[in-house]
């Protein structure tokens, strides 16, 4: 029988697939597993500990046959872990202190993983990453969370929470749709499935408890609907409403060669948000004018250790040359809040979106931050390439960035490597203290580009993934455009550019508003570039601003909101 359920639609569109649960984050399957007797527990571990001893083996020999040695020896060192006695020892002992079969597995894991960090020898320490990976793949076999296995079909990703990682690995025609228990909309699973326009629902919660892995379901992006099991009549409505918007996207096809213009010549450029470089031809067929945030964080996920300089430079190059001629900004690495790494081994924070993040980081650990700009500054040869700083909140931080650009300068040309002397500079305005100090910082930057949806969360106080609060999230609060307006301000008093990045460049009732505060460009996911476009193509300069006067006058998020979209 058809089971209904509802959530978030967060990005519109049809998707009908069956279900593929995955989901790095354990905390919810945790919260729900039901703890049996001891001996059952124990019983469990010993039968998950076989099982993936013996499913690592069988991907030791697929890897062996396909040719892939390093991978097939990284299999069968996991495959060794998951046999060796003393680990099993070590869960026996924790189930009898937690009870928890996977909180067992997973606390004996990170003991072990806490033993090898504590070593001098580099080596050893790396397999840090290696036990946790083998721990986590035991208790997802106690859990039942499967591994994401993708056959020819394109399917429906669901789960709690989704690494940014695991949606980016999969390529696009593989995923019809996503479904979501977490609620938030600017969390990166979110942004990089907008960017690919896949259809997502969210803030499932406990509902997701009713969706198995192989169902079949139909996901309405737009209303938040999801048929589980659909009957033949309902799927053949979604068959149609399909058909209908594949006529819309041939639509905004037509639109994609037209410039982002006013009806009285006021142009704003349109650009696009991309995780990996591989986005970039699928961004240029909504008509992007370039890339205005290449979030290079991706370059760094989903592996196992640091990207190394050369890495860098082939994924950059490949971005810069692809945005032929026209402006690729690459924004360094943004590690920390809702977007961990491994193999940093960030400590654990009580407050991550205000600990060590992106810029942060890179300014402390050079290691990792000299070959990302020696990489930039090589691929700048290819094009036109910009680096983008994150998170900055004031002068010297930009001081400190300048002097490393000038020695990665310096030991690329020891090195006879070519680089580019006219990449750009440029920070994101996402903390209000970059905000209110941006008429000092214009001074040394040759750009901003506003980051609303940290913007946002910093401004009101709102954490940008916790659905609990996500109703106060608001880039329309007056506080947050007064912000976004003293921005633009500051940079056209100085002649320097100032675009928008986040979210919020993606609204079209914003876009107008921005457009009259003077934004010279809109950086978005590829996908909502048409609609955006659409928006600025029908009104005037001259109209935009009087709604803007107006919209200032207003007191509260929520009338502004009323006013535009009565008035646009
Ligand atoms: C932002 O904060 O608006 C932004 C674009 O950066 P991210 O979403 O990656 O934090
Ligand atoms: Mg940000």
């Amino acid at each position: 029988m058809t089971e209904s359920l509802r959530g978030k639609g967060v990005i519109a569109g049809i998707a009908i697939g069956k279900v593929l649960l995955v989901g790095q984050s354990l905390d919810g399957y945790l919260a729900d597993y039901k703890v049996e007797s001891e001996a059952s527990e124990l019983a469990k571990v010993e039968a998950a500990l076989k099982a993936v001893a013996e499913i690592l083996q069988d991907n030791v020999k697929k890897l062996q046959e396909r040719n892939m040695p390093e991978q097939s020896a990284i299999m069968e060192a996991h495959r060794m872990m998951a046999q060796d006695p003393m680990m099993a020892q070590s869960m026996h002992d924790k189930v009898k202190e937690l009870g928890s079969a996977p909180r067992a597995v997973l606390a004996a894991a990170d003991e072990s993983a806490a033993m090898f960090e504590s070593m001098d020898d580099a080596y050893f320490r790396e397999r840090a990453v290696d036990i946790r990976d083998v721990g986590k793949r035991i208790a997802k076999y106690i859990l039942g969370v499967k591994e994401p296995a993708l056959g020819d079909a394109a399917v429906v990703l669901c789960g709690h929470e989704i690494e940014p990682s695991v949606i980016a690995n999969i390529p696009t025609d593989k995923i019809a749709g996503v479904l979501l228990g977490q609620g938030s909309t600017t969390c990166h699973a979110v942004i990089i499935a907008k960017a690919r326009a896949i259809p997502t629902v969210a803030g499932l919660g406990d509902k997701l408890a009713s969706i198995q892995d192989g169902d079949l379901v139909i996901l309405d992006g737009e209303t938040g609907e999801i048929f589980i099991d659909p009957t033949e009549d309902i799927l053949s409505t979604y068959r149609i409403k399909i058909q209908k918007q594949l006529e819309r996207k041939a639509y905004y096809a037509q639109l994609a060669p037209l410039p982002a213009e006013t009806t009285d010549g006021v142009r704003v450029e349109l650009m696009a948000n991309i995780g990996t470089h591989l986005d970039v031809d699928a961004a240029m067929t909504y008509g992007c004018e370039g890339v205005g945030l290449f979030r290079s964080e991706f370059v760094f996920m989903g592996r196992e250790e640091i990207p190394t300089e050369e890495d860098q430079f082939k994924a950059y190059k490949e971005a810069v040359e692809k945005c032929k001629g026209k402006l690729c900004v690459i924004r360094t690495m943004d590690i920390g809040g809702d977007k961990p790494l491994a193999y940093l081994n960030i400590p654990k924070e009580d407050n991550p979106f205000l600990g060590w993040r992106a810029i942060r980081i890179s300014l402390m650990r050079q290691d990792l931050f000299v070959p990302q700009i020696k990489a930039i500054l090589r691929a700048g040869v290819y094009g036109k390439a910009a680096i983008m700083l994150p998170m900055v909140i004031n002068v010297a931080e930009i001081k400190q960035v300048k002097e490393i650009i000038e020695q990665a300068k310096v030991q690329l040309a020891h090195e006879e490597k070519p680089y580019s002397d006219n990449v750009q500079v440029g920070i994101m305005v996402e903390t209000p203290a970059a905000a209110i100090m941006t008429p000092v910082l214009a001074k040394h930057v040759d750009f901003f580009s506003i980051g609303t949806n940290d913007l946002v969360q910093y401004t009101l106080a709102v954490d940008r993934v916790n659905h609990n609060v996500s109703y106060l999230y608001d880039h329309f609060n007056p506080a947050v455009l007064s912000l976004v307006q003293r921005t633009i301000q500051a940079a056209r008093d100085n002649g320097i550019w100032a675009g928008m990045c986040g979210e919020m460049a993606s609204d079209p009732y914003a876009a107008v508003l921005l457009m009259a505060m003077g934004i010279h460009e809109l950086s978005m996911s590829a996908p909502s570039i048409p609609r955006v476009k659409e928006k600025i193509r029908s009104i005037s300069s001259t109209k935009a601003k009087e709604i803007l006067e107006t919209v200032l006058q207003l007191e509260d998020g929520g009338e502004i909101k009323e006013y535009l979209y009565n008035h646009l």
